[in-house]
């Protein structure tokens, strides 16, 4: 697919200076001397302010108070054009008028202002500013966020279950005790355009806002092929069979640590019987109520979320842009 890397969070090219994660000292006095420089990210949300009629990361020094919230190690993401980037988790920070519903809903809307930041620099959730970022600036904090996360929740040795230590910036950690490395997660999931003929396979999943639908997803199993995944997938979810399968576009989707695998399928059967554990309902919709839904004129379907690679792949779909 000639426009697989336009996908948010996709294709900006960042140069992740592998090489330099074992160099310790040399990033260290980076950060001390202004080369090197911190997103904060707080319970997943990176610090935000807006700019330019969009929104960008905010950078802060490496002895910014705001890092006195985080653990001592940083995590180094890369050199972006001559800047060396890092990020810091500062989770154990408590804003005094946390709104606990807001942070756990499908789009929190929510925006946190630490004390020490600048006015206009807020946290926000990803999800709803990722479309209003440069590519360099939604790949960076897909990155972090992604990271971070692995951090949080692999803090024990999964041999041995002594606590590790971040090592090589943030690229591992190991083991003091039997020594194993464990590396970060990537989950793979396949996220897939199943077609007959003019018309197209939606569904929904139990607590998504009214009258929205999507593309099926769902986890590639181990010892299964991206294309076995898609056939077992809407057989599962919709008892629908599926016949030829492509590959089309990738999306890192850090929610928490999954990749996309955006893929196209053909329907050879169209009866539908939802598994109500997945799914509330799942439906045919024909390529001209499906432009309707995107630009928000259908009467009943929403459009889908901007940003996601469900939308791209419907749009470059409805587009003929697939090949
Ligand atoms: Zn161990």
């Amino acid at each position: 697919m000639k426009l697989a890397e336009t996908v948010t969070f996709g294709g900006s090219g960042l140069d992740r200076s592998a090489l330099m994660r074992a160099d310790e000292a040399g990033l260290a006095a980076a950060l001390e001397d202004g080369r090197g420089s911190v997103l904060p990210i707080w319970r997943g949300k990176p610090l935000m302010e807006e700019h330019d009629g969009g929104m960008r990361l905010v950078w802060v020094h490496g002895n910014h108070p705001m890092l006195a919230d985080a653990p001592a190690e940083r995590l180094f993401l890369g050199d972006d054009d001559g800047a060396l980037r890092f990020a810091a988790d500062i989770s154990r920070w408590q804003p005094d008028d946390l709104d606990a519903d807001q942070l756990n809903s499908f789009a929190d809307q929510s925006l946190q202002a630490h004390p020490t930041a600048s006015d206009g620099q807020l946290f926000r959730e990803l999800r709803l500013a990722m479309t209003l970022l440069t590519a360099r600036d939604a790949e960076l904090a897909a990155t972090a966020k992604a990271m971070l996360s692995w951090h949080r929740s692999h803090r024990f040795c999964a041999r041995c279950g002594t606590e590790s230590r971040m090592t090589q910036a943030g690229w591992q950690r190991t083991c003091p005790d039997c020594g194993a490395h464990h590396f970060p997660r990537t989950d793979p999931v396949v996220i897939m355009l199943i077609t007959h003929g003019n018309d197209l396979l939606l569904g929904r999943s139990p607590g998504w806002p009214e009258g929205m639908y999507s593309l099926l997803a769902g986890f590639i199993e181990p010892g299964e092929t991206m294309e076995a995944a898609v056939r077992r997938e809407v057989a599962e979810e919709t008892a629908v069979r599926v016949g030829h399968v492509d590959y089309l576009a990738s999306q890192p989707w850090p929610y928490p640590s999954s990749l996309m695998f955006g893929c196209r399928g053909e329907a050879l059967s169209r009866e539908i019987t939802i598994d109500p554990a997945e799914l509330e309902d799942a439906l045919w919709i024909s390529r001209e109520e499906l432009a309707e839904a995107l630009s928000g004129r259908h009467a009943t379907l929403l459009p889908a979320r901007k940003g996601a690679i469900a939308q791209f792949l419907m749009e470059n779909w409805l587009a003929d842009r697939l090949d």
